[in-house]
């Protein structure tokens, strides 16, 4: 089996489907990226990172950003963003944020379209 767009051959089991696509994994998280809040593959995502990262650090940006959820408690990203406007850009917010959700430590709720950060 091959990846159908960088070509590189899959172990079996190891291949990803997109779109009735055969992907490699790092094509699919490529095709995936950049990180959007409340994206599908989080789930999958989240136990592959948690196996190999058992020792897991927060970076500065990500303990910024458990600090800002924890003073407030429920935040949108909207206003997530607003506040560390000066510490981080909203790019890496919003890929802050997603791994933080990969990592199990945050919640990520979609109430009628409205996106609410909390820790877990
Ligand atoms: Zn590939």
């Amino acid at each position: 089996m091959e990846c159908s767009k960088c070509k590189v051959a899959i172990l079996n089991g190891d291949e990803r489907e997109h779109k009735r696509k055969i992907l490699c994994e790092d094509c699919y998280i490529d095709v995936l990226s950049p990180a959007k809040f409340c994206d599908p593959w989080a789930d999958y995502a989240a136990k592959s990172f948690v196996e190999k990262n058992s020792n897991i650090a927060f970076s500065d940006n990500q303990s910024i950003i458990i600090k800002v959820l924890k003073e407030y408690g429920e935040v949108e990203p909207i206003i997530l963003i607003d506040k560390l406007k000066d510490q981080i850009s909203a790019e890496d917010g919003e890929r802050e944020c997603a791994a933080l959700h990969r990592m199990g430590k945050i919640t990520i709720e979609n109430n009628d379209g409205k996106i609410i950060l909390k820790l877990k």
